[in-house]
């Protein structure tokens, strides 16, 4: 498919300041856009300037929540040739999810060409300071202009993209976070591995209440039993307990990020053994009062490794690794970014330079 690029007549000017950038508030000169339709396909694809969208106010994702997204990276490497960390695997995703949610799959390799040629056409926006990016939103609504439910039968798929600051600008502090006993975020049959925004939705409540305790996160538990480890609000979860690496196996609720995949991969290259299996609450609890949860962290690609801190249940407070970030934390983060930002050799493949 043919990509009809449309420049936008008056760029924005670039932000001055990359220290003030933060997360997914400035966007970039253009976005890419197509659209689909039953029996027709996926058609027109384009780059047009950055705008607000014009949506029927019955829209399918409006009132029913037909909507999935991605997010990824492209880096400034120390070479200032612009990257993109895996997309393939994003796309991939795209897909599961989209199947998911019953929207239409998309072509992969050609998602991948439609996002180089849009950061191609907005490399100038891709920041230069140490640990900035351009963070990249792909994104899929079901947009049928009446209100019946049902499979949707016209569908757009979009990418923007936000130039963002360093998410540790200010070194790496490790995260406190609540586990969460009340609401729940997924369940096995529903939508806990796509990526869809209803999961999201359904979340924020107990983002508030954590934050009002003075928490960073929730960690979930299994929305049946409540006893088992699931994920962070937008980050998989690990732990070093005992001298071992575990993370909980995707059961169907969990979202499968592409940082765990990289981090196991890696590991797993380097002859450390990772288990991906059930963690329960109390297996977590008991090493934690018996000085055996050495570590914890999540795992995702706007923080890429965040260390946690404190780990709170109920009225119990734990403090791991004395706070600070521990060495195997550190050396997955120092691992993982060298390799994105070209200070380490891409043994995997994992690096995509935008050409
Ligand atoms: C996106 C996401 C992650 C992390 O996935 P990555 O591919 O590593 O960025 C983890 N949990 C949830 C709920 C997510 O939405």
């Amino acid at each position: 498919m043919k990509i009809d690029i449309f420049r936008n007549p008056n760029p924005a000017e670039k932000p001055g300041d990359e220290s003030k950038l933060g997360f997914g508030r400035v966007f970039t000169d253009h976005m890419f856009l197509m659209d689909w339709d039953k029996g027709r396909g996926w058609h027109d694809a384009r780059i047009v300037p950055f705008e607000n969208l014009s949506i029927h106010p019955a829209s399918t994702a409006l009132h029913y929540g037909s909507e999935i997204f991605e997010g990824l990276k492209a880096y400034r490497e120390v070479t200032g040739q612009v990257c993109l960390f895996r997309p393939d695997e994003n796309f991939a995703r795209m897909n599961r999810s989209a199947a998911r949610m019953a929207l239409p799959q998309l072509d992969e390799e050609f998602a991948v060409r439609a996002l180089k040629e849009l950061v191609k056409l907005d490399e100038d926006w891709v920041p230069h300071g140490e640990g900035t990016s351009l963070y990249i939103r792909p994104f899929m609504i079901g947009d049928d202009e009446h209100l019946g439910v049902h499979g949707v039968s016209h569908v757009r798929f979009i990418i923007i993209l936000s130039p963002s600051g360093s998410y540790y600008a200010q070194g790496i502090d490790p995260v406190d976070i609540m586990i969460e006993d009340e609401d729940v975020r997924a369940v096995r049959g529903g939508t806990g591995e796509a990526k869809c925004g209803g999961n999201y939705g359904a979340s924020v409540r107990a983002g508030d209440r954590a934050e009002e305790k003075g928490y960073a996160q929730v960690l979930w538990l299994d929305g049946v039993e409540r006893k088992y480890i699931e994920e962070v609000g937008s980050m998989n979860i690990m732990f070093k307990i005992d001298g071992k690496i575990c993370t909980p196996a995707l059961n169907g609720s969990i979202l499968p990020g592409i940082t765990r995949k990289s981090i196991l991969a890696l590991l797993r290259s380097e002859g450390t053994e990772v288990e991906e299996r059930r963690i329960s609450l109390d297996e977590l609890m008991t090493a934690a009062q018996n000085g055996k949860l050495e570590e914890a962290w999540g795992c995702g690609t706007a923080a890429v490794v965040s260390p946690v801190g404190h780990l709170a249940y109920q009225d119990q407070v734990f403090e791991i690794s004395g706070g600070k970030i521990g060495p195997t934390t550190q050396y997955l983060y120092d691992t993982l970014t060298g390799i994105q930002w070209g200070r380490l050799p891409d043994k995997f493949g994992w690096v995509v330079p935008v050409e």
